[in-house]
């Protein structure tokens, strides 16, 4: 019998599964381009060209073992020192090294932050809408996800809600923007003023409180919308960042994490981050992509494709009657549910070969999210069943 918690885990992972094998089961009744799946954020844009010469040099240059063997568990000395190095250029921030921790993802470096601040039954809190699988890298180590109510006026977090929230147990705030799955970007504004209240509650309850940002999609804004850098505003900062999305390698498992000198118990933190990593199992993030991404750390994808996508969707759909933010980054369109019952418009659109994602994954009943980092003709051929739906729920 396997343990309780990881049928709860089934049961709950079992939407984004079940759409995933809903579309493949469709593709082969009425064929792949007839089939518009929304539902995976899987990117669509391919890596830059460097990547792929990046690989062949490294591969053809640098001795094997320097390729393929153990490191230290943080990752490569002089692969951390370039990543620092193009933080600092970016963000006039002051890093080193000493403040880089190879990752195995965002997802392997949320769950080595978490195994390294919590003790059962420290609270994490986060915004709603949210990324679902926080549910389980919170779980993981015995912690307590604390979900702050969505602010559907613009999606950025409600902080009036959050003040109160916060408790003597809460040891980390976890925040994503761009933001999956509404697309929102947080403003200065938002992050000076949860600095605020989190030095506030720091005082008050003589504690320290981490914020955990979680950024893999910090490149994929649009309009030269500013994405604030945390560290710059708020000294407990953690951030989890990717190359899954930023250079479109989600199956390689790589990013990292950036633990500032100026963090509570930096010295610990920093370690426990090491040990962690190994200890979790990963024992290192991907040696080879380590190096690729030291090369390739100033490059990004081209995010006009994503962009030519969100405007098609974004102006088609406000055309026909549906309510949304138009999205500043990432790939997501969050879209109110013109029926209350999002599961239920889900289903519909799912008879019309359109597979999207209920906002109740993302605790935000009542809207439904659209992935759109796929081709601009899937986009343009779901078109006239995205109108047909409304069409259908208006009479
Ligand atoms: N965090 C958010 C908000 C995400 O959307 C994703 C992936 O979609 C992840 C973390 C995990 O990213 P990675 O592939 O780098 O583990």
């Amino acid at each position: 019998m396997i343990a309780k918690d990881m049928k709860n885990s089934i049961k709950n992972g079992s939407i984004i599964r079940a759409m995933f094998e809903e579309g493949k089961k469709r593709a082969r009744i009425y064929g792949a381009e007839n089939v518009f799946d929304f539902s995976l954020g899987n990117p669509n844009v391919e890596p830059p060209e460097q990547i792929k010469q990046a690989i062949i040099d490294i591969v053809s240059s640098e001795k094997p073992m320097n390729i393929h063997g153990y490191m230290m568990n943080s990752g490569y000395e002089d692969v951390r020192e370039d990543i620092a190095k193009s933080i600092n250029r970016k963000f006039k921030t002051d890093f080193t090294s000493r403040n880089i921790i190879m990752t195995v993802g965002a997802g392997g470096g949320a769950n080595v932050v978490f195994k390294t601040l919590l003790d059962p039954d420290d609270e994490v809190i986060t915004f709603a809408p949210f990324f679902g699988e926080y549910r389980g890298y919170v779980a993981n180590f015995g912690g307590k996800l604390v979900v702050v109510s969505p602010n559907t006026v613009d999606f950025q977090p409600n902080l009036i809600e959050f003040r109160d929230k916060v408790t003597p147990r809460t040891k980390a705030v976890i925040i994503n923007s761009p933001n999956n799955p509404t697309g929102v970007v947080y403003s200065e504004k938002t992050i000076i003023e949860l600095s605020e209240i989190l030095r506030e509650k720091q005082k008050e309850f003589g504690t320290e409180i981490y914020l955990v940002s979680d950024e893999p999609y910090r490149e994929l804004a649009y309009e030269n919308v500013e994405v604030p850098y945390p560290t710059k505003y708020f000294e407990n900062t953690i951030v989890v960042y990717s190359f899954s999305k930023s250079l479109s390698l989600p199956g390689e498992r790589i990013g990292y994490l950036v633990i500032p000198t100026e963090a509570a118990d930096y010295e610990n933190v920093f370690a426990g981050a090491g040990i962690a990593t190994r200890i979790l199992g990963f024992v290192n993030a991907p040696s080879l992509f380590q190096r690729v991404a030291a090369r390739c750390v100033d490059l990004e994808v081209d995010v006009e494709v994503y962009n030519r996508n969100r405007e098609l969707l974004y102006d088609s759909l406000k055309s026909y009657g549906y309510e949304c933010i138009k999205p500043e980054g990432a790939f997501y369109m969050f879209v109110k549910s013109p029926i209350a019952d999002d599961s239920r418009f889900c289903d519909m659109a799912k008879e019309k070969n359109i597979l999207i994602v209920p906002g109740t994954y993302f605790s935000c009943p009542g809207y439904f999210r659209i992935a759109y980092c796929v081709a601009y003709d899937t986009i343009r051929n779901a078109l006239p069943g995205f109108k047909a739906l409304m069409d259908e729920v208006s009479g």
